[in-house]
């Protein structure tokens, strides 16, 4: 048998049961895939069961404010993928007449869907003949076939591609890319892969020569930059100033008003740039967290210190609220709130 023709044998199986494999409607396969960017699947499934109690259909999506959407994906990370999920639900729905492009390319024209999505989709729920590549097939592969090119070196792409798609059956692509990535993340794990049940063992060139820890090669990157964000809780009533983000990462979320620096600031200079942005010279101001909050980002580390701001005039440019629950939040506000009970703390005033 061949690779393929043995890799679908396990799956058939062995596969996982999992609630998106249940269907092949290609806007609930595209909720999955998208949610399980960056996203382990014990979590992920939560967030794909609870999307589509919300949002069933591409109608329910199309129709939603993006507001709403933000609302569900709050805590999974990586807000562009819902914005994105958002924009193109309303194109598919009200441009393409809600019929689901089929075709990779078509795909490729969505906001969000990249080269993996398009393959994943178009194989999956049209049996296209595009072999997927996510950091499980990198891995595989590169061991498998004893790969030196680094994975994560752009490249490096082209050549794996180019294995991956001569390894991809003709019938059953969608269960092949399916297989290949589950058989991966099981079997050929990153850590302790277990060469000793697996069905490549006598082919596998990294198995054959000891070297599976040595594969797949990766380049190295820099170091984790840190930067600090120093967020300001403006006190009025019992409620507090939030502010809509109008650019970045968490583009229309809320959060406190927040000064961002490369290095930890004094009391003096946050003072001077609180000054300096809200006009307001005269007020009490605690810190709330002696340890920073930390949040990692890809490549970014942010530290973060929450600041107790009490007796000024109103401050304009944001909203009053005594109650967080209706604006969607990052991960690292959310952080704070568990850590010191805020909203706890909020509603008992
Ligand atoms: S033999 Fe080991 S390294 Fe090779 S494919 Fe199997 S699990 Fe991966």
């Amino acid at each position: 048998m061949n690779f393929s023709d043995l890799i679908l044998e396990w799956y058939d199986k062995n596969k996982r049961d999992l609630p998106w494999r249940k269907s092949k409607d290609p806007y609930k396969i595209w909720i999955s895939e998208i949610i399980l960017q960056q996203t382990k699947i014990s979590q992920g499934t939560k967030y794909y069961l609870n999307f589509l109690k919300k949002f069933p259909n591409l109608k329910s999506l199309a129709n939603s404010s993006e507001n709403e959407v933000l609302l569900s994906w709050q805590g999974l990370g990586y807000y562009s993928r819902a914005r994105n999920l958002h924009k193109s639900a309303k194109k598919i729905y009200f441009e393409l007449e809600n019929t689901f492009p089929k075709k990779y390319e078509s795909l490729l024209k969505l906001k969000g869907i990249g080269d993996y999505t398009a393959s994943a989709i178009s194989s999956i729920c049209f049996n296209e003949k595009n072999a997927v590549l996510d950091g499980n097939v990198y891995r595989i592969l590169a061991r498998y076939f004893l790969i030196d090119k680094p994975i994560n070196a752009s490249p490096s792409k082209k050549y794996f591609r180019k294995i991956a798609q001569d390894l991809i059956p003709n019938k059953r692509c969608g269960d092949y890319n399916q297989a290949i990535m589950d058989y991966s993340s099981m079997i050929c794990k990153p850590v302790d892969p277990k060469c000793n049940i697996c069905i490549f063992s006598k082919n596998c060139k990294a198995n054959l020569f000891s070297m599976t820890m040595d594969y797949p090669k990766k380049l190295s990157k820099n170091k984790n930059r840190f930067i600090y964000y120093d967020y300001v809780i403006f006190e009025q009533g019992g409620k507090n100033l939030i502010q809509k983000i109008n650019s970045g990462l968490w583009l229309n979320m809320y959060q406190f008003p927040v000064f961002q620096s490369y290095s930890c600031i004094s009391l003096i200079d946050l003072k001077g740039m609180i000054y300096k942005k809200f006009k307001v010279s005269s007020y009490n101001i605690e810190l709330i967290n002696e340890n920073f909050i930390n949040h990692k980002l890809t490549h970014l580390q942010i530290q973060s210190r929450f600041w107790k701001i009490s007796d000024t005039p109103k401050i304009k440019g944001g909203l009053y609220v005594d109650n967080f629950e209706k604006y969607p939040m990052s991960r690292l506000m959310h952080k704070f709130f568990e850590k010191y009970d805020y909203k706890l703390s909020l509603i008992s005033l």
